[in-house]
This record gives C-alpha cells, sequence and structure tokens, in this order.
C-alpha cells in the first residue's frame, strides 16, 4: 500500500504541540513495518534552519491557483530510513519520502503559526495553499496513493478537492482519504470570503458543506468527506458526540459515527527513554531508578530551590491556555503553596495565562518556579527530575505528556477526561480527579501528597507507571490496519 502523510508539523523537522510529535512518530513507525509512505510538509524557516543540508531541490516547481492569482513553490526532499538504534537518519534525495514545501512568504517566518500577538492573517491561504500544492505534485509526480492521511483543519479541505477540483485527475482513481483530529477544539474558522480563494464555488457554501454558522469551517469539510475520521483517543472518540466535547460539530460527527474511529496515541520511545536520553543529568531505569533521584537535585537547582531532596516537586508542562486547565491551576495555587511541595512551570501561551504565573512566581518566590519558554531540552529535565506533574485539562483528545512522564517514573495527576481516562490509572500510575475545579484537584494533589509521604507506595507507583507500554508499535498496527480497510471500501 501506498501511503501519504500531510501534515502542518512533523518532528524532528517542526513542531508546536502534540501534532508534531504524533506525525513525526507515525512516519517513522510505518517506515519501521516496511510500508511505502511519503510524508509532506511545509518548509518552514525552523525546518530549513535545521535541515538544509539534509534536503535537495527537486527542481519542480508546481502552481496553485489561490483565488484569480497563481502563486508558485519549489520542493524539496530528502530520503529517510531508520537506523539500528531506532533513529531516523535523513540524506538528500531528489525523489525521497519525505517531501518539504517550499514558499518562502507563507512559511518562512519566525513562527509557525503566529506570533505572541496573534496568529498570522493569512493563515486559511497558507493551508489551501500547502493542500492544493500538495495535489498538484502527486500530478506532477504521477503519484498514485492507495491512502492520503490528513491531520487537523489544516489539511482536512483535501477530501472535498479530491471529490470535485482533482475528481478527473487519473492518479487519485484509487485514493482514499482518512482525516485524523488531533484537537477538535481548532477546526479552522474564517470568514465566508475565504471560500473565494479556495477554488470552491458558492453553490457549496450550505450547511451540508462548507458553511458554519455564516463562516468557512475547514475541518467540518474533511468530518463531512474523509473515507474515514480518526481521533487520537477512544475516549474522545466517544466525547466528541456530545455538545459538553463536540464545539459545535458533535451533530455532523453523529452523522459519520459509523466512520469515525479512535485510535490511541503512542510516544517515541527513542526519544522518551531514560535510559539513554542525552538530556537528562542521569540515565536511569526501572532496575536503577535511584538516577532518578540526581535529576530531581539538578532540577530543584534550576529552579533555584534550596530544600532538602525529600521534599515533592512538581510540574506543570504544556501550553498555557485554558484547555490545558491553566486557569483551575492558577485558582488552585495559593491553597496548594501552603501544603509541602514546590512547584515548576514549563510553558508558554496566552499572555494573561502566562502573566499571571509570574504573579504567582514573585507573591510565592520560594514555591514556584517558571520558565516561559518552550524548550525541548528543559522539558526532557522535568520530565525526568519532577515527582509528579499536574495536568488539570479541561478536555484532552490524548495528551502525550501523562505518557512520557510515566515514562520518566513522574507521576500524573489528571483530570479524568479523553486520553487521561485511557492511559492513566487510578491510583496505580497515576491520579485522577473528576471535576474542572479547583478543589477537586486540591483534592487529588491531598491524595498525591498522601501517596509521597508512603515511600514503598509511592515507589510502586513509578515502577507501575514506567512499566506500562505507551510504545507505538500497537497504535501503528491499527492505522496500517485502518489503511488496509479504506482501501477495501
Ligand atoms: P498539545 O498537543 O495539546 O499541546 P500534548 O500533550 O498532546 O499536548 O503534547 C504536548 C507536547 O509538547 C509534549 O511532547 C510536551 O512535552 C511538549 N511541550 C509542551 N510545552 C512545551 C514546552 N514549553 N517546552 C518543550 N516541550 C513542550
Amino acid at each position: 500500500m501506498k501511503i501519504a502523510l500531510i501534515s502542518a508539523e512533523a518532528y524532528p523537522f517542526s513542531k508546536t504541540g502534540g501534532l508534531g510529535d504524533v506525525v513525526g512518530a507515525l512516519f517513522k513507525e510505518l517506515l519501521k513495518e516496511g510500508i511505502d509512505v511519503k510524508l509532506f510538509l511545509p518548509y518552514y524557516r525552523e525546518t530549513k534552519n535545521n535541515f538544509y543540508d539534509k534536503v535537495e531541490n527537486t527542481e519542480i516547481v508546481y502552481g496553485v491557483s489561490i483565488g484569480e492569482a497563481k502563486k508558485f513553490g519549489a520542493l524539496l526532499s530528502a530520503r529517510a530510513y531508520i537506523d539500528e538504534e531506532d533513529n531516523l537518519i535523513l540524506t538528500p534525495d531528489k525523489r525521497g519520502n519525505v517531501y518539504f514545501l517550499e514558499h518562502n512568504y507563507y512559511y518562512d517566518r519566525e513562527q509557525i503559526y503566529g506570533t505572541k500577538y496573534g496568529g498570522y492573517f493569512d493563515e486559511a491561504e497558507r493551508f489551501i495553499f500547502f493542500s492544493k500544492a500538495f495535489l498538484e505534485i502527486c500530478k506532477i509526480l504521477n503519484f498514485q496513493f492507495n491512502v492520503i492521511h490528513c491531520h487537523d483543519w489544516h489539511t482536512s479541505l483535501i477530501p472535498l478537492y479530491l471529490r470535485t477540483i482533482y475528481r478527473e485527475s487519473s492518479c487519485f482513481e484509487k485514493s482514499k482519504t482518512i482525516l485524523t483530529i488531533h484537537n477538535l477544539g481548532y477546526q479552522g474558522v474564517f470568514p465566508k470570503e475565504t471560500l473565494n480563494i479556495t477554488g470552491f464555488g458558492w453553490e457549496m457554501f450550505h450547511i451540508d458543506c462548507l458553511e458554519f454558522y455564516g463562516m468557512v469551517n475547514f475541518l467540518k469539510v474533511g468530518i463531512l468527506y474523509a473515507d474515514f475520521i480518526t481521533t487520537v483517543s477512544p475516549t474522545y472518540a466517544k466525547e466528541i458526540l456530545t455538545p459538553e466535547y463536540g464545539f459545535g460539530l458533535e451533530g455532523v460527527l453523529r452523522k459519520r459515527q459509523d466512520r469515525l474511529v479512535g485510535i490511541l496515541n503512542g510516544i517515541d520511545y527513542r526519544i522518551w527513554n531514560p535510559q539513554t536520553d542525552p538530556y537528562i543529568v542521569e540515565n536511569y531505569s526501572v532496575e536503577n531508578i535511584k538516577g532518578k533521584e540526581k535529576n530531581k537535585e539538578y532540577l530543584m537547582k534550576m529552579a533555584c530551590f534550596n530544600y532538602d531532596i525529600n521534599t515533592p516537586l512538581i510540574a506543570f508542562l504544556g501550553r498555557m491556555v485554558s484547555q490545558k486547565g491553566i486557569d483551575i491551576l492558577i485558582d488552585a495555587l495559593p491553597e496548594l503553596v501552603k501544603k509541602e511541595g514546590v512547584f515548576i512551570f514549563l510553558g508558554t501561551g496566552e499572555y494573561f495565562y502566562e502573566n499571571k504565573i509570574k504573579e504567582m512566581e514573585y507573591k510565592f518566590p520560594f514555591k514556584i518556579k517558571s520558565f516561559i519558554t518552550f524548550d525541548e531540552e528543559k522539558a526532557h529535565k522535568v520530565y525526568a527530575g519532577a515527582d509528579g506533574i499536574i495536568l488539570p485539562s479541561k478536555y484532552e483528545p490524548c495528551g502525550l505528556s501523562q505518557m512520557i512522564s510515566m515514562r520518566y517514573g513522574t507521576i500524573p495527576i489528571c483530570r479524568k477526561t479523553g486520553g487521561f481516562i485511557d492511559t492513566v490509572d487510578e491510583g496505580q500510575t497515576g491520579l485522577l480527579f473528576e471535576n474542572y475545579e479547583a478543589a477537586s484537584l486540591i483534592e487529588a494533589m491531598d491524595r498525591f501528597f498522601h501517596h509521597y509521604r508512603d515511600g514503598e507506595k509511592f515507589h510502586k507507583m513509578k515502577i507501575s507507571a514506567m512499566e506500562k507500554d505507551f510504545s507505538w508499535s500497537k497504535s501503528c498496527k491499527n492505522y496500517i490496519k485502518l489503511y488496509g480497510e479504506a482501501i477495501n471500501l
């Protein structure tokens, strides 16, 4: 089977969060399984800076209609393979399996999606270009994919393009589409005038197609027209059928319920491995968990905390946005700092929340330390050094941080929602709390401290957490099975 993965992000080429991790890991795992897979990504500034010497210019130029205008882009390519130590190795190759779509005006920018002051004004146009450019490239290179696997709103117009503008192209005759929803909270909703640059006619601006409360909704189109829709955990696949979690698309999703599948994400065990992790101060494993203490000592120093090693060290690591529950955590903090633990924050997000955390840090400097930055290396150090990690999300499609922290023997304290329910065993590998409110979180933290004080119980929890299997191989097999089902439709 010939598979295309088309995404706005994939680690290690580009990443702002879970989408990047997941697509990068899926690509790697499909390669390991011997699947004929090609990955298509925008050639962002960040990608260019890090991989310019690993890619080759294919010398192919493609043109894409954006409204009345025709925009041209270049195509770069590299060949990726996995070495014996499970590393992804990249070499320049004109006809490789990773393709980067270059358009300097759209993608050579400071950040991937926008700066602190807001998203880029032409977000829709950048990804319409990306989606159509991919289809043009398939035509030029005669790529006849059996499955085109789209991810999130950025590429979710593709299923409709294939049924309309690109219907006559012979190279798509056998192509089926799968759309993976990584987060239903981000749908790509734009003013209706956006329709003018998509290439679709106004006759498609109605409730059973592009229209969504007078706007254009990219993700809705993907849900309606993809052959299969997947989301990233079985629980989230059920939750999004309800008004509480459906973000207005629950009705559309219910219509396609027979083609909606929840496949749990995994994590890349090569990158997230306390035994070999080059970023952490001392490597450790289930057999030699003592090494974790050195990481805690280091993290305490990094935070300028002058406490005994037995003081519980708890972290928040993630985007500082309301989805991640940072608001209830902020509400809970004045109460939490009265307890025995100290708190580290690593994340970026909305200004309002970043400032609130800074404010709290000034108020309680001996209890709170924050790093308002996106820093891969620090993230590894936090996962390795902390005793617990707070994940109070309002909703969580799958969540990777809880799986990563368990892998590092760091106990997740999560809200009982979405992928947390599918991955955390209450009282065994982590703690779950029910209500989206500070009081419920504080109650869970009390349970955490209670377990922490019982050294033996806490040790057992750490070991059980580390022994859980969140490797990608299982998830990948489920995707391969679904590709097969799509092909046989
Ligand atoms: P989401 O995709 O919703 O942000 P996930 O839990 O699925 O959340 O994935 C988050 C990923 O981003 C994890 O790999 C996490 O370690 C990483 N991450 C989040 N914030 C930061 C940060 N400030 N610095 C480094 N890595 C981060």
